[in-house]
């Protein structure tokens, strides 16, 4: 019975229905099913069509149980296709079964059973459908009646449609949709039924005379914006297992960043492109100034949606990175105007083609699905022969309008360059850019370029101040770690400074060269007019590395704290600088919250600030530390005794470096009481230089001298420090320079840096000359302490602990995001 359908009603459907799509992957089990169910209740419009693919796999079964078929025809063994048969009728049934109840069941069962039946006829001979159409058919059709009998058993008015009885269209390898007749007959059926969700069947239409016929695999993308055109829609919904249209495919790439919106063009060059998530075909019927589609996860409603539509006046920006790992090449000579111009011609249109003017070749690049479709072509054009198929290619292709403006068309180049690249080269349009890679393509590649292009990760400038011993040795490390450092964050080396030159590119320096490049490139600079310009490096954030031994560096932290730089440390000077200019640092850290670490100040790379951390946030509480502190001090009392000269000792330590340039800071003890200090504060004790118990090893009267002066008189040390060797030794007992602090039980801390003397099979006495120890009581470790020793000093190891330093603090500002 026709109906005419007034323009009312015309309008009415065209501002009020929506479709929705769910695919098969949507629709595998009776969990989808339901989940479906839920979203076309509370998303979907009362009066909105919901198209959808058959449940699952059933396509591809359905197929093979065709194949299997056809070659029971030909050996006359029919045993595959009856048990694919029997499992998908199972499956069919199951889905019914789990679904359903009562009359609802009954009457889907009933119906399938009848289905099957046939089925089962036609498998035994006994019934005639030459039609794969139809066969296909079946697959779209239970699963739009079982949505449609589910909301039904759920008290929603729904029915189901087989689109058969309304899309019509005429035979061909894409079959041509007559519209007219198409949109009346949809009209028909829908128009009078405000109020009634229509489950339709995707991927399939009829011919006039109501033959069967399929809209191409993975069609129902296209039935479901053909219906929306059809009726004048305003919005199609494609329900996916992942939310709308990611930068790349999200089961190959990480960190996949989702695309709110995406101009037509875009979405069609994409699809184009070989990009799976929507069909070519789709975009076709749309009206492009009133349609828009909505691609969204079915999985996670809540998850942001890709809405596709006219946008072609957004910001250029590259946004999808689409990959094929198989392409083939059609080589033609270029001298044969006809099989040149077939191609051109050719309706398929390649990925890229292109000429090498040279050799008198052209290029063709097509997905290898089009392969068989490419040569059953090639079979048919006359020239054949001077055209040649090349394997062995991959593509890569970065989508976006005006692409050639983005930053990420750059990247784009720049990383495939660094490939077997074979032609990179932009679409017509200018909405994509295409990579031919002579090779395969593993998803790391992929992963390597989509970072990139598109993990706006974050970055860390870092300021290097100090390019002495432990300056270099940090800096090839860094050299050599930078790939895996980077997979953190984005770091880069904005400046290597001495105390009166700089090298600075907030871009990043090359460092593979350093030395050279710093004498190249180094300029003059003033550190206070320096800091205040750091702010300006375009980088997330920036870390100062302190790698002096230089008091006005240390004197600037405040400043560089509330600049903005976070700071590691290996100059002792900040953390043992007097108790009121330690407290300002502090003050002015803590205010602009910033990190500062100095695992290195103390015991160079040995874990003793992980040791300490760890007991103290796991409520352990510490009593005392007490130890060698000084590797030089270790090296000079390990070598001593009654038969060597102390002042022998110090020039050779001098000499080899192991003591400070002036040996001095070294007997006189600053440098282990700087680090005592640095120790008890870090512990969070009250500790001072007036409240150490000092016993310098460097008489008064030499302390002011000129340093040459004072190796000369050397010497003069060599009386005193063999009476006191020989003091120890009555009592079996050895000098050694001893540092240590200890909690007392009214809090007060009692601190004291001296000569002590050990027995002589003690551990202290027997160190490997310039070991470091640290004997470290707390409330469990009472009665056997815990003891961290090893070398105090050294580049290598200094170095690592600032790289330990470095990785501290990115986790540190990895957690903050
Ligand atoms: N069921 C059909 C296929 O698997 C159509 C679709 O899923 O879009 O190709
Ligand atoms: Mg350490």
């Amino acid at each position: 019975m026709k109906v005419e359908v007034s323009d009312a009603q015309i309008q009415t459907v065209a501002e009020q229905v929506q479709v929705h799509k769910f695919g098969g992957s949507s629709l595998a089990d009776a969990y989808s099913y339901r989940r479906v169910a839920r979203i076309v209740t509370e998303y979907a419009g009362a009066s909105d069509l919901v198209v959808v693919s058959a449940a699952g796999d059933t396509t591809n079964r359905i197929l093979a149980i065709l194949d299997a078929k056809k070659s029971g025809d030909a050996d006359g063994d029919y045993g595959v296709a009856e048990v694919l048969l029997k499992q998908l009728e199972r499956y069919q049934q199951g889905l019914i079964k789990e679904l359903l109840s009562g009359t609802h069941q009954q009457q889907l069962l009933t119906t399938s059973m009848v289905d099957f039946e046939r089925w089962w006829d036609w498998l035994a001979g006994a019934e005639e459908i030459d039609n794969r159409a139809e066969l296909l058919s079946y697959g779209e059709l239970w699963s739009a009646r079982l949505l449609a009998a589910l909301l039904k058993q759920q008290g929603t008015l729904a029915d189901a449609i087989d689109a058969r009885s309304f899309l019509v269209a005429d035979d061909a390898p894409e079959p041509f949709i007559r519209v007219a007749e198409s949109r009346s007959g949809l009209l028909n059926r829908i128009a009078a039924h405000a109020g009634t969700r229509f489950v339709v069947t995707g991927f399939i239409c009829a011919d006039a005379s109501g033959r069967s016929l399929i809209l191409g695999r993975n069609g129902s993308d296209y039935s479901a914006t053909l219906i929306g055109s059809l009726i004048d829609s305003k919005q199609v919904t494609i329900w996916k297992d992942v939310a709308g249209v990611y930068s790349a495919d999200p089961r190959k790439v990480e960190r996949v960043v989702n695309l709110p919106i995406l101009d037509w063009r875009e979405a069609e060059e994409l699809a184009r492109l070989g990009s799976p998530v929507l069909h070519p075909r789709t975009f076709q019927p749309v009206n492009r100034e009133r349609m828009v589609i909505a691609v969204r996860s079915s999985l996670k409603v809540e998850n942001q949606q890709t809405r596709i539509g006219l946008y072609e006046d957004a910001e250029p920006a590259g946004k999808v990175l689409t990959a094929l790992s198989e392409v083939v090449l059609f080589r033609v000579d270029l001298r044969d105007a006809k099989l040149i111009q077939a191609f051109e011609d050719l309706e398929l249109t390649p990925l890229i083609s292109w000429n090498e003017l040279q050799q008198q070749h052209a290029y063709y690049a097509y997905h290898q699905n089009h392969l068989d479709y490419m040569e059953r072509w090639l079979a048919s054009v006359d020239s054949k022969q001077s055209a040649c198929k090349l394997t062995g290619y991959a593509m890569l292709a970065l989508v976006g309008n005006r692409i050639q403006e983005t930053d990420e068309y750059t990247l784009f180049k720049q990383q495939t360059s660094e490939q077997a690249l074979r032609r990179l080269a932009l679409t017509p349009d200018n909405s994509a850019v295409v990579a031919v890679l002579e090779q395969k393509l593993d998803d790391r590649l992929l992963n390597r370029i989509h970072s990139q292009l598109f993990n706006h990760r974050r970055s860390l400038g870092v300021l290097v101040v100090g390019r002495g011993n432990i300056g270099s040795a940090w800096l090839s490390l860094f050299h050599r770690l930078r790939e895996r450092i980077n997979e953190q964050m984005d770091v880069r080396i904005i400046g290597v400074l001495n105390s009166t030159q700089m090298w600075l590119d907030y871009n990043g320096l090359d460092i593979a060269d350093w030395q050279d490049s710093f004498a190249r490139l180094a300029r003059p600079y003033e550190m206070s007019q320096l800091i205040p310009e750091l702010p300006n490096a375009p980088y997330d954030e920036l870390v100062m590395l302190d790698l002096t031994d230089a008091t006005p560096v240390a004197q600037l932290y405040p400043s560089f704290f509330a600049n903005g730089l976070h700071i590691i440390s290996a100059n002792k000077r900040a953390g043992a600088s007097h108790e009121s200019q330690y407290n300002e640092i502090r003050t002015i850290q803590q205010e602009y919250q910033r990190e500062w670490y100095y695992n290195t100040t103390v015991g160079a790379g040995l874990p003793l600030n992980y040791a300490l951390s760890d007991l103290r946030n796991s409520g352990d509480r510490i009593q005392s530390i007490s130890g060698i502190f000084s590797g030089t001090m270790s090296w000079l009392f390990e070598n001593f005794n009654a038969d060597v000269k102390f002042s022998d000792l110090v020039r050779e330590a001098k000499a080899q470096g192991l003591s400070e340039p002036d040996p001095r800071e070294d007997l006189s003890c600053q440098d282990i009481i700087r680090k005592l200090l640095i120790l008890a504060r870090e512990i969070g004790l009250q500790l001072d230089w007036k409240d150490i118990d000092v016993d310098s090893l460097l008489p008064d009267y030499l302390a002011d001298i000129p340093l040459d002066e004072f190796m000369q008189r050397l010497p003069e040390l060599d009386n005193a420090m063999q009476d006191l060797y020989l003091d120890a030794q009555k009592n079996g007992q050895v000098p050694r320079l001893l540092a240590s602090f200890a909690v007392q039980d009214n809090e007060k801390v009692r601190a004291r840096v001296g000569i002590e003397y050990i027995p002589a099979g003690d551990m202290l006495a027997n160190l490997i000359p310039g070991e470091n120890i640290f004997v470290i009581y707390t409330d469990w470790y009472h009665e056997m302490p815990l003891v961290i020793s090893g070398p105090g000093a050294g580049k290598e190891v200094t170095a690592g602990g600032i790289q330990s330093d470095l990785n501290q603090l990115l986790s540190r500002l990895a957690d903050h995001r």
